[in-house]
C-alpha cells in the first residue's frame, strides 16, 4: 500500500470508523481474556490470606486492573451494541492510556529475567491484539517502553544484555502490530473498492435504482428467506404511459428527466430496507415489497401512482390527463400458503400491467380487478373521455 492509498484511507471517514469499530471489538476480546485470567488470580490471593506487603501490593494491582478491564469490557460492549461511533476514538485513546500506565507499573514489579521477558511478551501480545497504531498511541507505547527499560537500568535490575533482549522484543512487537494494522486497512480498502465496483455494476446510472443484474442478485438472496419464513409479498410492475409520445413531443433529454423524476418517487416510496425497486426496462420498473398484506400493497401502489400524477409533469398526448401518469400490475402472494417462485409472480404482475394498459392506462390491476382509475378524480367524466379519445 503506497502513501497515496494510505492518505485516501485517512480521508475516508467510513473506513476509519470501520477500523475503529474493529479495534473496539478487539478491546472487547482482549479485556474479556484479561478478566478471565486476572479474576481467579487475585481471588486466589485473597483465599491464601498472605499478608506480606509485596503480596498485598500485587493483590491490589491485580484487583484494580481487573476492575478496569471489566469497565472496558462493558463499555466496548455498549459502544458496539449502540453503534455510537462518535465515541470510538475517545474510548480507544482512553484504553491505551490506561493500559500504558498499568504496564508501566507492572514493569517495575518482579526482577527475574523470566518475569521481565514475560512482561514484554505480554506487551507484544496486547499490541498485536489491539492494533491501533495511528501516531499518538504508537508514540505513547514507545515512550513508555523506553521509560520502563531506563528505570530498570537505573534501579540495576537489568544489565546491558537484558536491555538488548527487551529492545528486540519491543521492536518486534511494534513491527508486528504496525504490520497487522496496515494489513487490516489494506483489506478494508480492497473490500470497499470491491463493494463500490459491485454497487456501480448493479445500479442504473441514470436513476440510481437497481438495474436487472442488481435485481437478480437481491432476489437470489431475499427470495429463499421469504419462502422459508412464509412471508406475504407483492411484486408490482410499473410503466410510464404513452412515453413514446412524450419523447416525440418533448425530446429524449426531457424524457430522461421524466424517468428520473418518476424514479425519485419510487425511491422515496420504497423506503423500508427490505423494499426493492429496480429499473427493468426503458420506462418500466419493478418493486418487491415483503411482509405486506394485499390491501396495503394496493394502497402503496395507489399512493405511488398519485404522487407521480401530483408532480404534474406536462404530457401533451396522454389518455386521460394532461400530465405524466403510470399504469401498474400487482401480484400478491402469501408464501406460507402458496410456495411460488419469483418469476411466476413477476409474470402475473406483467399480465396485470398489460390489462391496465388495455383498459386505457393510468390505473392499477390486480387479479383482474381495476383500482385507482385516474379519470374519476379529474373533472367531469365527459371531459376526461373526450381527452382520452383525442390523444389515442
Ligand atoms: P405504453 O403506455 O403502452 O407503455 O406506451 P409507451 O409509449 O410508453 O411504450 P413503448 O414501449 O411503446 O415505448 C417506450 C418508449 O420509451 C420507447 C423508447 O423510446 C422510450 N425509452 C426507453 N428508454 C428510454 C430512456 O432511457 N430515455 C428516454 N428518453 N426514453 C426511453
Ligand atoms: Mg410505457
Ligand atoms: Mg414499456
Amino acid at each position: 500500500m503506497n502513501r497515496k492509498e494510505r492518505g485516501s484511507i485517512r480521508q475516508n471517514a467510513n473506513l476509519i470508523t470501520r477500523l475503529e469499530r474493529e479495534n473496539v471489538r478487539r478491546v472487547l476480546l482482549a479485556s474479556a481474556i484479561s478478566v478471565l485470567v486476572l479474576s481467579p488470580v487475585w481471588l486466589g490471593h485473597i483465599l491464601m490470606r498472605d499478608l506480606r506487603m509485596s503480596v498485598m501490593l500485587a493483590w491490589i494491582y491485580l484487583a484494580v486492573t481487573d476492575l478496569l478491564e471489566i469497565c472496558f469490557l462493558a463499555s466496548a460492549y455498549y459502544l458496539l451494541r449502540s453503534k455510537r461511533s462518535e465515541w470510538y476514538t475517545r474510548f480507544l485513546c482512553c484504553y491505551w492510556i490506561v493500559e500504558e500506565i498499568l504496564l508501566l507499573l507492572l514493569g517495575f514489579a518482579g526482577t527475574s529475567k523470566m518475569s521481565i521477558m514475560m512482561k514484554f511478551l505480554l506487551f507484544v501480545a496486547g499490541g498485536c491484539l489491539v492494533p491501533i497504531i495511528p501516531p499518538i498511541p504508537q508514540i505513547m507505547s514507545i515512550v513508555s517502553e523506553v521509560l520502563i527499560l531506563g528505570a530498570h537500568m537505573l534501579l540495576g535490575n537489568l544489565d546491558f544484555e537484558r536491555v538488548v533482549y527487551a529492545l528486540i522484543i519491543v521492536a518486534f512487537g511494534n513491527v508486528v502490530a504496525r504490520q497487522s494494522y496496515l494489513n487490516y486497512i489494506k483489506q478494508l480498502a480492497d473490500y470497499s473498492r470491491l463493494t463500490d465496483v459491485t454497487r456501480q455494476a448493479e445500479t442504473d446510472q441514470m436513476t440510481k435504482l437497481l438495474n436487472r443484474r442488481g435485481l437478480e442478485r437481491r432476489i437470489s438472496s431475499v427470495w429463499p428467506v421469504c419462502n422459508r419464513q412464509g412471508t406475504e409479498v407483492a411484486v408490482i410492475m410499473m410503466d410510464i404511459d404513452n412515453f413514446k409520445k412524450y419523447n416525440d413531443s418533448f425530446g429524449h433529454g426531457a424524457g430522461d428527466t421524466c424517468i428520473q423524476k418518476v424514479s425519485t418517487v419510487l425511491m422515496k416510496q420504497a423506503k423500508r430496507t427490505s423494499d426493492i425497486a429496480a429499473r427493468v426496462g426503458g420506462e418500466e420498473f419493478l418493486i418487491l415489497l415483503t411482509g405486506i398484506r394485499q390491501e396495503d400493497a394496493v394502497r402503496w401502489a395507489m399512493e405511488c401512482k398519485k404522487t407521480i400524477e401530483d408532480m404534474q409533469i406536462p404530457h401533451a398526448r396522454n389518455n386521460f390527463l394532461p400530465y405524466v401518469s403510470v399504469s401498474m400490475g400487482i401480484c400478491h402472494c402469501n408464501l406460507k400458503r402458496d410456495r411460488r417462485e419469483f418469476w411466476e409472480l413477476r409474470s402475473e404482475a406483467d399480465r396485470s400491467l398489460y390489462q391496465a394498459k388495455e383498459a386505457g392506462r393510468a390505473c392499477i390491476f390486480m387479479k383482474d380487478q381495476m383500482y385507482a382509475r385516474t379519470m374519476a378524480e379529474f373533472g367531469s367524466q365527459e371531459r376526461m373521455k373526450e381527452r382520452a379519445f383525442r390523444s389515442i
